[in-house]
């Protein structure tokens, strides 16, 4: 299966933003660790995922929709993706990583995201 992978979204961009505001330093796209987390800080060992809703299906989200036409071809494939994340997750804990897996739908409300974003700062000030 080839990849889809949309590069610096609106919602990535959000994300970013929210962070600075935090004062939180962050690199994005880092490749060198497991599934080439969106956010990451590999000193203070935290990763961030941004999902797209349709693409990562996020459960009991308006926004994951599953297309009427190949219907079992796109339930197979939300599946994957979601297995694939999961995997990710996994190896990044493993890695003693904190990982945030941040939802498109949960970047259009700034309270909302900073709010999600907040244990990161909290493990900072630890
Ligand atoms: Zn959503």
């Amino acid at each position: 299966m080839r990849r889809v992978r949309q590069k610096g979204t609106d919602a990535e961009l959000v994300v970013g933003e929210t962070l600075r505001r935090l004062g939180i330093s962050y690199r994005k796209n880092v490749k060198s660790l497991p599934g080439a987390p969106d956010f990451a800080n590999k000193s203070r060992k935290w990763a961030v995922f941004v999902h797209g809703c349709f693409w990562h299906h996020h459960m009991g989200c308006v926004r994951a929709t599953i297309p009427l036409r190949n219907r079992a071809f796109w339930i197979d494939k939300f599946h994957a993706n979601r297995q694939r994340d999961a995997a990710r997750s996994k190896a990044l804990d493993q890695l003693g990583f904190q990982v945030v897996t941040i939802w498109e739908c949960e970047t259009t409300s700034g309270q909302v995201l900073e709010e999600r974003l907040a244990s990161l700062s909290e493990s900072l000030r630890r």
